[in-house]
């Protein structure tokens, strides 16, 4: 009803104007033409304007209001369209980060490190694969509960990340192994990068209270990536065989060779198909 109040005002207004125009118009002519005017013709100027004037400026003050409203309703529905596409991008975005991490440590999870791994060796990169494994884990877990182990898994991790450098991709490819893919370097600028690794973890403080230190350690094996263009799975038995030679050897060392036993062990590990014992 105010609505209809409104409309018909401003019609009302509109014809208000149509009419001072036309008599305007028409007094003009007839005084330029030095004519009387006829009680009549007066009549018709008021009348007619009104009656024409009216409807239509009442339909088209309608046609503008309900323009306008439909404008506003599109300017609400593409905000709201803009943030739906906003929500989903973030949620692809969270997808797609979850996708590739681990929660517990927020490293690269397995899948993601693999793909880096396998783009690097694609593409022939001078790069060098470390594969880290903590040392005696198990125990960590026997004496103290996988709570616990889980705190220790998160402070090896964060000490592999810190000695690493910021180009380098770092991923946890196992439950207590990790892989670092040490990116545009030598074997030898590489075995630095894997010492500082294990120099770190070694001097990493973790226990399951304050006032239980416990040692922690890994044991890290390398392989340069072009030095097995075939495959990646080759460069990976590679790396793992110095790992098991590194273990051999008592733990808490780094190995780039490996032993033709180690490398035996090794491809046998790997290469078993998913469930086989
Ligand atoms: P080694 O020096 O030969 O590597 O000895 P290890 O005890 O580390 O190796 P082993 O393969 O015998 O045991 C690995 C242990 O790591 C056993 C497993 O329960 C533990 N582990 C693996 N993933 C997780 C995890 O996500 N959380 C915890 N708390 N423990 C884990
Ligand atoms: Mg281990
Ligand atoms: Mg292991």
């Amino acid at each position: 009803m105010a609505n209809l109040g409104i409309l018909l005002t401003k019609a009302a207004l509109i014809t208000a104007v149509a009419e001072i125009a036309t008599i305007a118009v028409f007094v003009l002519m007839r005084w330029f033409g030095a004519e009387a005017i006829e009680s009549s013709e007066w009549i018709e100027t008021l009348i007619i304007p009104l009656l024409v004037g009216m409807p239509i400026a009442t339909y088209v003050v309608n046609q503008a209001d309900k323009l306008r409203a439909a404008n506003h309703q599109m300017t609400i529905l593409n905000e709201a369209r803009e943030q739906s596409l906003r929500q989903l991008q973030q949620a692809h975005d969270l997808i797609s980060y979850a996708a590739r991490h681990d929660r517990m440590t927020g490293l690269l999870n397995r899948e993601g490190f693999m793909s880096d791994l396998s783009r690097a060796h694609e593409a022939l990169e001078q790069s060098v694969l470390l594969i880290v494994d903590a040392d005696f884990f198990k125990s960590i877990n026997d004496r103290f509960g996988h709570a616990a182990g889980d705190s220790a898994l998160t402070a090896i991790a964060k000490a592999i990340r810190r000695a690493a450098r910021p180009i380098d991709v770092v991923g946890r490819i196992g439950g207590e192994e990790f892989g670092v893919l040490v990116r545009h370097v030598s074997v030898s600028a590489a075995a630095e990068v894997s010492e500082r690794v294990r120099l770190e973890v070694a001097e990493t403080v973790w226990g399951p209270d304050e006032s239980t230190p416990v040692p922690l350690s890994v044991s890290i094996g390398g392989a340069a990536v072009r030095d097995f263009a075939d495959s990646v799975t080759a460069l990976m038995v590679h790396a793992d065989a110095c790992l098991y030679e590194a273990k051999r050897l008592g733990r808490n060392r780094i190995a780039f060779n490996a032993t033709i036993s180690d490398m035996a062990r090794s491809m046998v590990t790997r290469l078993r198909p998913v469930g086989a014992q």
